[in-house]
């Protein structure tokens, strides 16, 4: 005979059937149950009915397999036996919970019953047992409303309409002139019993179960039926749950918190879920069951007065919870009941917390060797760091201006942490307003590269149009400035200097009105809240707390060693300006993998002569013009080379269409016209000229130097004076020059030509030799595909995957506001291409590039410098292609340091489970779900 399939295991007394790697087929909450029964802990008598159950129940027409029943009534004699009670029995009756539990918890959305077991005469039986008559029949209205409620459905459908249990009970509440349900006498609450039970015959047609047995599969059916419920159903779609995982039903004797003040009930976490401290962290209640707690209609007590309160109760519970520390090796989130005087468990799991305490825990736990250091590196999520980097607003300051309504509209969280000031609507009004010492809030429509002086005055930027990597996010990022993009429901009025809120009538700010923004979760408030600079800012940027004084910073640093002794890659920064540069040093970048020479060129005095350099006629002309910005480049690259004492410093030779650095109004042309001597006319007719219809695909990158020479000429020349100069000072220097959107081979050639002339030359004058490279970007398909011609030539790629994902896709960036937020919504595209590298095709092209160019120059330096080098998935892709380097904003270097580490991390898991399946590949399924469940547990 086939032996028979085993759907219910048992756990209690001092060994459970089932244990904590389970969770697939027990649920997390039985899986766990199971496991605390197995480490003795003491956990009331239960059984759980598998998730197996569930899955045949919704493929057999609501049906259960035929060996359910048997074994179900087998394991309640199990536990009738540990618990001493018999279900159903009318001395000595044993009352059970039925809880749902999946194998990833589901807060909330599926419904548990309490006290099960009841009638009118198991009741008197409760009665005579405890001598608390009041007692038993609280317990028995409450099973009686969650029964009709959660099994016969006349729970209300939403809030509008009334539960018609708690009518009652304000009803009763009425008649006998009390307020509070604890007025209310044993006798007032038999009599809401039997009135409940009136109104379930008259909405439902049928009397309420009596016995016990029908109300404990009543109760079994609800709880797999509310796997299917709506708000489980919307819950697993943003979770990304699988609809065929099922939920297991755990049912389990009860135990009482409300039989007294030796009773009580209470919720714990085993450190501070939202500081990391390792200190005991929680709420109880005296004399109540664990639905008070959560309802908030009696205020709960902090654990650490228990510890004044109950001396060897706390012992206990704080024993558990070392036991818990020790087994798990995590932290744990407890629910427990104290029933006279005896401690019970009733269930725990992984607990979740803030990012900040995630870093703080994981790095105490190393070091107090619970956990690896490799372990602790998993467990991060490299955008958590953010929150030890970012500045923050009062939490307590915060909480108040959103409960009283301050708080107005809400964008894209572009650029992480909290900045508060005065609103400037223009990048002049910005400056001038900080130099008046004001903190400004840039706020704009939308922003473009003459906005970034303005940027970098301003301590937090908001717009109103834009996604994830437009103009203002990305500038934000590399600045480390605050930004909530994409703020549709702002209107920016800039004639009247004002905004407007849609949906707000009530609000009407006016330029130099306070207002705050948290760049973390994209709100928008109104007014002023006070913000400050995380310690890691304060030790290393502002250098105002010495390391010394910073626990939160060691902490920081000792994951960011652990993470530079585990990764490959390296990680440089995107950087223009010498402080930028420092600051990334500071976050441990290795170089600067693009520094864009156009950020410069926006300068006072240097805006002029550029573009004078534009709309020169002749070659004369503009090589007079580059003369006077030669010097002022040259100046911009020794302070950078200075900065970075030797790392590599890539630069990129000029690179946008022109037009970006015209003037538009007609005050501005007037006054250029002026300044050059020519007429409004000519110098009008000049930049229509340049006007592109698709600037993105025109006169640009490699093309403005093939056409005029003279640009890169310039550029190689105050690069090599530079660099020289500085290595004249006793400085290392490693410049790397970069060629931006190339596609043909042969553009390469000419760039490199002059480039090589220009420093040989520079080095003869100067009598010194350096080392330098010359390589490219690569940022169109057609050079990806020709890679390994352009690699006979140029000695290093750098992929500009902002652009190649433009040109891979074929859509602007710019342009792309009105379909891709749609696109991404209805799962068209998995993610927006611009936040994490399209793997299967931009990626795809990344791949072939790095593996093509390598065949022809075996040595061939290859990185990334897209906005992608900061994200974590792609940081990890970028490792997996066997790229040297990634590069980022600066306060994104520590993100992308931890990635590339964890990339190296799940790199050694897949391929040692790879290998465990070659080996057996019966194990395949199994060890696949088994890392799925994982992931899930540590969301
Ligand atoms: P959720 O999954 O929503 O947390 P639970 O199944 O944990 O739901 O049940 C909610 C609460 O009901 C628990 O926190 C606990 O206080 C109470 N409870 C559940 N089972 C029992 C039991 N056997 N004895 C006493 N209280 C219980
Ligand atoms: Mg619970
Ligand atoms: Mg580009």
């Amino acid at each position: 005979m086939a032996k028979t399939q085993k759907y219910v295991y048992f756990f209690g007394g001092k060994k459970a059937e089932g244990k904590a790697d389970m969770k697939a087929l027990l649920g997390g909450k039985g899986a766990n149950l199971a496991e605390m029964v197995n480490i003795g802990l003491p956990v009331p008598a239960g059984f759980t009915i598998t998730t197996e159950v569930c899955t045949y129940y919704y493929k057999n027409n609501h049906k259960y397999p035929k060996e359910l029943k048997a074994q179900v009534l087998n394991a309640l004699k199990k536990v009738e036996k540990e618990m001493g009670a018999v279900f159903g029995d009318p001395k000595n009756p044993l009352l059970v919970s039925v809880r749902s539990g999946a194998r990833a918890s589901m807060p909330g959305m599926m419904d548990t019953i309490l006290n099960l077991g009841l009638n009118d005469v198991t009741v008197q039986g409760l009665i005579e047992k405890t001598n608390n008559p009041r007692f038993a029949y609280d317990s028995y209205r409450r099973f009686v409303q969650m029964y009709g409620d959660v099994v016969l459905g006349l729970k209300p459908k939403d809030k509008h309409e009334h539960d018609p249990f708690e009518v009652i009970i304000e009803n009763k509440k009425h008649s006998k002139g009390v307020k509070l349900d604890t007025e209310l006498t044993a006798d007032d609450l038999k009599e809401l019993v039997q009135e409940f039970k009136t109104a379930i015959k008259e909405k439902t047609g049928h009397d309420f179960p009596d016995d016990p047995m029908e109300q404990l599969w009543g109760a079994i059916g609800a709880v797999f039926g509310s796997w299917m419920n709506e708000r489980a159903i919307v819950y697993r779609k943003l979770n990304n749950i699988p609809e065929w995982w099922g939920t297991a039903v755990n049912v389990q004797s009860m135990v009482f918190g409300n039989m007294g003040e030796d009773s009580g009930t209470g919720v714990a976490f085993t450190r501070d879920p939202a500081t990391g401290e390792n200190v005991f962290y929680g709420e109880y209640l005296f004399n109540a069951q664990g639905e008070d707690v959560v309802a908030g209609i009696r205020t709960p007590h902090p654990i650490s007065e228990l510890a004044k309160e109950n001396p060897a109760l706390y012992k206990q519970l704080d024993n558990i919870r070392k036991i818990l520390e020790k087994h798990y090796k995590d932290m744990m989130d407890i629910e427990f009941t104290i029933q006279q005087g005896k401690l019970w468990m009733l269930q725990c799991r992984v607990g979740k917390r803030t990012g900040f305490a995630a870093i703080k825990m994981a790095v105490d736990m190393v070091k107090e060797r619970l956990i690896s250091k490799e372990e602790a590196i998993l467990r991060i999520e490299p955008n958590q760091l953010n929150q030890l980097l970012r500045p923050i607003f009062d939490s307590e300051e915060k909480k108040k201006a959103v409960e009283s309504g301050r708080l107005i509209a809400k964008g894209l969280n572009a650029g992480p942490g909290a900045a508060s000031g005065k609103v400037a609507l223009s990048a002049q009004d910005a400056e001038e307003m900080a130099k008046n010492g004001d903190k400004v809030i840039l706020v704009r429509i939308e922003t473009s590269p003459e906005d970034i002086k303005g940027m970098n005055a301003a301590e937090g930027i908001l717009t109103a149009r834009g996604g994830m990597t437009s103009h203002a996010a990305l500038v934000a990022r590399q600045m480390g400035k605050v930004c909530v993009a994409g703020c549709g429901a702002l209107k920016i009025n800039y004639a009247d200097r004002s905004i407007s809120v849609e949906g707000r009538d009530d609000v009407y700010i006016k330029e130099g009105d306070y207002i705050s923004i948290d760049g973390s979760t994209g709100e928008v408030i109104l007014g002023k809240l006070e913000t400050k600079p995380s310690e890691v800012i304060q030790v290393l940027i502002t250098k105002t707390l010495d390391p010394k004084d910073s626990p939160t910073f060691q902490t920081y640093n000792s994951l960011m060693n652990w993470a530079d002794s585990i990764r490959r890659l390296k990680v440089r920064t995107n950087a223009d300006q010498p402080d930028q540069a420092s600051n990334a040093i500071a976050f441990g970048a290795e170089g600067i993998g693009l520094c864009r020479t156009e950020h410069m060129f926006f300068g006072e005095n240097r805006i002029m002569s550029v573009r004078k350099m534009i709309v020169a006629d002749t070659v004369e002309e503009r090589k007079a013009a580059l003369s006077e910005l030669l010097p002022l480049q040259r100046e911009d690259f020794e302070g950078i080379f200075r900065v970075m004492k030797g790392y590599p410093v890539t630069i990129r030779t000029l690179d946008p269409p022109l037009h970006e650095f015209l003037p538009h109004t007609e005050k501005e042309i007037n006054e250029l016209a002026q300044a050059l001597g020519i007429s409004y006319q000519t110098l009008k007719a000049k930049i229509d000229s340049l006007h592109e219809f698709n600037p993105m695909l025109g006169f640009r990158g490699c093309r403005l130097g093939v056409l005029y020479p003279e640009i890169t000429e310039m550029q190689a020349r105050a690069i090599i004076e530079a660099a020289i100069n500085v290595m004249n000072e006793g400085v290392k220097v490693k410049p790397e020059i970069m060629i931006p959107l190339v596609g043909h081979v042969n553009e390469f050639k000419l760039q490199e030509d002059i480039v090589r002339r220009v420093a040989d030359e520079v080095m003869k004058e100067k009598g010194k030799k350096i080392d330098y490279l010359v390589g490219t970007m690569i940022e169109l398909p057609r050079a990806a595909v020709t890679a390994d011609e352009i690699a006979t030539r140029a000695e290093f790629f750098s992929f500009g995957t902002n652009d190649l994902t433009q040109t891979t896709f074929g859509l602007s960036r710019d342009d792309a506001g009105k379909f891709l937020p749609l696109y991404v919504q209805q799962e068209i595209l998995p993610a927006d291409p611009f936040e994490t590298i399209d793997q299967q095709g931009v990626g795809k092209l990344v791949e072939m590039g790095t593996k093509l160019g390598r065949s022809s120059r075996p040595n061939l330096k290859v990185g990334i410098c897209g906005e992608h080098g900061g994200e974590p998935a792609s940081v990890e892709f970028c490792h997996r292609t066997g790229l040297d380097y990634v590069s980022c904003s600066p306060f994104r270097v520590p993100i992308a340091r931890l990635a590339a580490a964890r990339a190296v991390l799940n790199e050694r898991t897949t391929k040692t489970t790879k290998s465990k399946v070659a080996a057996k590949p019966k194990a395949k399924s199994a060890g696949k779900t088994k890392a799925k469940a994982k992931k899930k547990s540590t969301k």
